[in-house]
């Protein structure tokens, strides 16, 4: 299956995407946050990003769910600086305290092609929300060298809809999280009241450009929606709203990664009830909640012996 963005690159329209998604850099409306900061300045906002791409780290992953790694690896460009703001990341180094360097458009295009000259199946996105425009500028240019694999969004879930409209036929797979069910946790913990409604919305635009993920012949992911849910202590992901959403609004065909391997980290040690690894129960009975609401795949219980 030829990656989508080349029938955009064919026709102009992937230049038209990159003026749309730079124009809105001149008063950052990138997120939810709504900064209205002039990043074209290197003015910055929520996100601590200005004008230039910031990338921590460009390898083959082998970590990565199974149709995206196959063999060869899921190609990953970690960036720097975060639009929300997690008190227990678990990449806290890169997303706070801003670990990693500047990077232009063709220096990221060039790791792009190695990273699919190394036999990478897709290039992975890690946290691309405020650098949308500087990534699909990097994607032109990588194309033109020869890029042909698709391209993972694998963002946080905190997204402004209209910036996810202009990815359409950008982007082939998507990999959003789904961190919270409760708007009181998702302000308390990601101080971002409305992560629910803008996470819910956005993942509904997702579904609709690029439907359930599809595999190729050999069980690699070429296209589709991949959503990850990251099972909290004490319930503090809202899981049975999360995977209900899921289940009713998505679809029950979905690619779900509910994930156990939560640590306490950064600052979650200041607060009791996130201070400690979620308990086998507590696993189990997500497990539970996707079964029970017709959820079926890419999750099952053989992970919990290894979380
Ligand atoms: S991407 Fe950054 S500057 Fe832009 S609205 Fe979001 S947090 Fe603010």
């Amino acid at each position: 299956m030829e990656p989508s963005y080349l029938k955009l690159y064919r026709s102009g329209e992937l230049d038209r995407r990159i003026d749309s998604l730079y124009s809105i850099l001149e008063s950052c409306q990138l997120c939810p946050r709504g900064c209205k900061k002039n990043r074209l300045k290197d003015e910055k906002g929520y996100c601590r990003s200005g004008k230039d791409l910031v990338v921590s780290a460009i390898h083959p992953h082998f970590g990565e769910e199974k149709p995206l790694v196959g063999r060869g690896g899921s190609g990953t460009v970690f960036l720097t600086n975060c639009n929300l703001g997690c008190i227990y990341c678990q990449n806290y180094e890169i997303s706070h305290l801003g670990q990693g360097r500047p990077l232009t458009c063709h220096e990221l295009a060039q790791g792009m092609l190695w990273l699919q000259n190394n036999g990478c199946h897709n290039i992975n996105f890690v946290t691309p929300t405020h650098f949308a425009p500087q990534l699909v500028k990097s994607i032109k240019v990588a194309i033109d060298k020869g890029l042909r694999v698709p391209i993972v969004y694998n963002c946080g879930g905190y997204e402004n809809v209209n910036t996810i409209r202009l990815l359409e036929d950008i982007v082939d797979i998507y990999m959003p999280d789904i961190k919270y069910g409760d708007a009181g946790n998702a302000k308390k913990y990601s101080h971002a009241p409305d992560y629910f409604d803008r996470c819910t919305e956005a993942v509904k635009e997702m579904h609709r450009q690029v439907g359930n993920l599809k595999l190729d012949g050999h069980g690699i992911a070429q296209r589709g929606l991949l959503i990850r849910h990251l099972v909290l202590p004490n319930d503090i992901a809202g899981s049975r709203q999360v995977l209900k959403f899921i289940a009713t609004e998505i679809s029950k065909d979905s690619y779900l990664n509910i994930m156990f391997q939560y640590r306490p980290m950064y600052k979650a040690k200041e607060y009791e009830e996130l201070n400690r690894r979620p308990y086998l129960s507590e696993c189990d009975k997500a497990i539970d909640i996707a079964l029970e609401l017709g959820l079926h795949c890419g999750f099952n219980r053989e992970y919990l012996l290894r979380a």
